[in-house]
């Protein structure tokens, strides 16, 4: 088994990776808020989270993965101000909030299909989980940390010790920084949210009755009950986007720890963004693609996926349609190689053939170390660029090609064969060519080319691949 490391902010440093238990893996993702599409800066946060299950995985670690659906309670302001995104959003559509959730979130599961991602062990709705949040903000209560306002109730952060520790926080300087829009009943600027009341003259679509009032929960109580109904007071890996270190996790990790006096989490795994002409993608900015659009343009999934794995999880990668379309050739060049498979390949026997062995091993041994696709991507090119007519395995590569799609989720082995009816045609071409009758010949050709199908002449015999 290789030893897996990965970059953790709760050290700041890169550990070797150790479960609780041995052979398991628990594992949180913070999912989307669903008010609005996923942009193409979401999903590259996903296929990365996908990327390591597929790697624990493949060292025969069993998985609980849980990722949640914010469908209630995020507001627009991350620090409890503003209103709820799905409630605006509501609104603004003439629509009920419950309306707004199931549509982007039936969208945001058929994408994950769509997009190849590993299923996990659940999705789970904040709206399905009200009761566990009650009771987890019972317990803070009981334990002294929160304490009630005109709008809600809320976690008193001066009271627990390391609240700035996690994301290193500069709390004074926090505290003194001009903002506006927090509601100056709050003992300190950090205080959050546990559960808010609804508005005294407004009912609101999502809103549920509690000890405290009749309201809503807050954002970081949702993925704290959660995580720790499924996954226990400590788990493994808790994985989000570097947006969420400064209040969505120090939040739950505050919270969390409140009440059960453990780390919620042994490993913090963050992405970095996507920017798109030098800014963040945001929602809120309206300046990300959506996926639907970019698959409309002539782009596959595997494109996509190839993309997100360029670059490392921890850099902050450029989104841009030309650099899609650098993936796009590069895809097709693995494509080209893997067709062979399909031909009618003069092995040379007397010649040494290509090893699959080594790549495998060091595919794992990248990705082991921090996830470095970029180099995975570079060791896979490499290999391909070795693979002629004359000297490969079919057998060997089959089995590379699976390994392919194991670890990093291509799909490559369903890349089909090209018809009969066509393959008769190369062959006619063929003899067309032995009979000099260039114009039948090239007939041919592009009849091919109309289906995508492009042709290398080769003295032996023609090979095709896909455009
Ligand atoms: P949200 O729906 O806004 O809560 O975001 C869902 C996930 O996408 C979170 O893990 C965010 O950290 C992540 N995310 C948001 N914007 C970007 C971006 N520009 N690049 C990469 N990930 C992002
Ligand atoms: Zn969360």
């Amino acid at each position: 088994m290789t030893t897996i490391k990965l970059y953790n902010t709760l050290t700041r440093q890169t550990d070797n990776f150790e479960p609780i238990n041995k052979g398991l893996v628990k594992i949180y993702t913070c999912g989307p808020t669903v008010y609005d599409y996923l942009h193409i800066g979401n999903w590259y946060t996903y296929i990365r989270k996908d990327i390591l299950i597929r790697l624990l995985q493949s060292q025969d670690f069993k998985i609980q993965w849980i990722i949640n659906i914010t469908d209630v309670g995020h507001l627009t302001d991350d620090q409890d101000d503003g209103e709820d995104k799905l409630q605006k959003k509501a609104t603004a559509t003439r629509q009920t909030a419950w309306q707004i959730a199931d549509f982007y979130t039936q969208n945001f599961l058929e994408l994950w299909q769509t997009l190849n991602l590993t299923q996990p062990t659940k999705f789970v709705k904040a709206t399905d989980h009200i009761s566990d949040q009650i009771e987890l903000i019972t317990q803070i209560e009981s334990k002294g940390y929160s304490y009630v306002i005109n709008d809600g109730v809320y976690f008193d952060t001066s009271l627990f010790q390391d609240y700035a520790k996690f994301s290193q926080l500069d709390l004074d300087e926090q505290q003194t920084s001009q903002r506006i829009n927090h509601n100056p009943d709050k003992k300190n600027l950090a205080d959050f949210a546990l559960w808010k009341f609804s508005p005294k003259d407004k009912k609101r679509d999502m809103e549920w009755p509690s000890p405290w009032g009749i309201g809503f929960p807050g954002w970081h109580i949702e993925c704290s009950a959660m995580s720790m109904k499924y996954l226990g007071p400590t788990f493994d890996i808790h994985t989000g986007g570097i947006d969420h270190i400064p209040v969505h996790h120090t939040n739950e990790i505050a919270q969390s720890m409140a009440v059960t006096n453990q780390p919620l989490a042994n490993y913090w795994i963050h992405s970095n963004h996507v920017t798109v002409n030098g800014q963040k993608i945001s929602k809120s900015l309206g300046n990300g693609l959506r996926l639907e659009d970019i698959i409309k343009q002539g782009f596959t999934y595997q494109d996509i996926r190839l993309h997100v794995l360029e670059s490392h999880y921890r850099s902050q990668s450029k989104f841009s349609l030309d650099n899609l379309t650098n993936s796009h050739n590069r895809f097709l060049s693995w494509q080209e190689k893997i067709v062979l498979l399909y031909q009618n390949n003069q092995l040379n026997s007397t010649l040494p053939t290509v090893n699959f062995n080594q790549p495998k091993e060091e595919i794992i041994n990248y990705l082991a170390d921090d996830l470095n696709t970029p180099m995975v991507l570079k060791t896979i090119d490499q290999l391909f660029n070795q693979i002629n007519y004359t000297n490969f395995k079919p057998s060997e590569l089959k089995d590379f090609v699976v390994f392919l799609d194991q670890i990093l989720g291509f799909q490559l082995s369903s890349i089909d064969d090209i018809s009969h009816k066509n393959k008769d045609l190369i062959i006619q071409r063929s003899d067309y060519k032995k009979q000099s009758n260039w114009a039948e010949a090239d007939k041919i050709r592009q009849h091919l080319l109309s289906q995508k199908i492009g042709l290398k002449d080769e003295p032996d015999q023609s090979y095709w691949y896909y455009l």
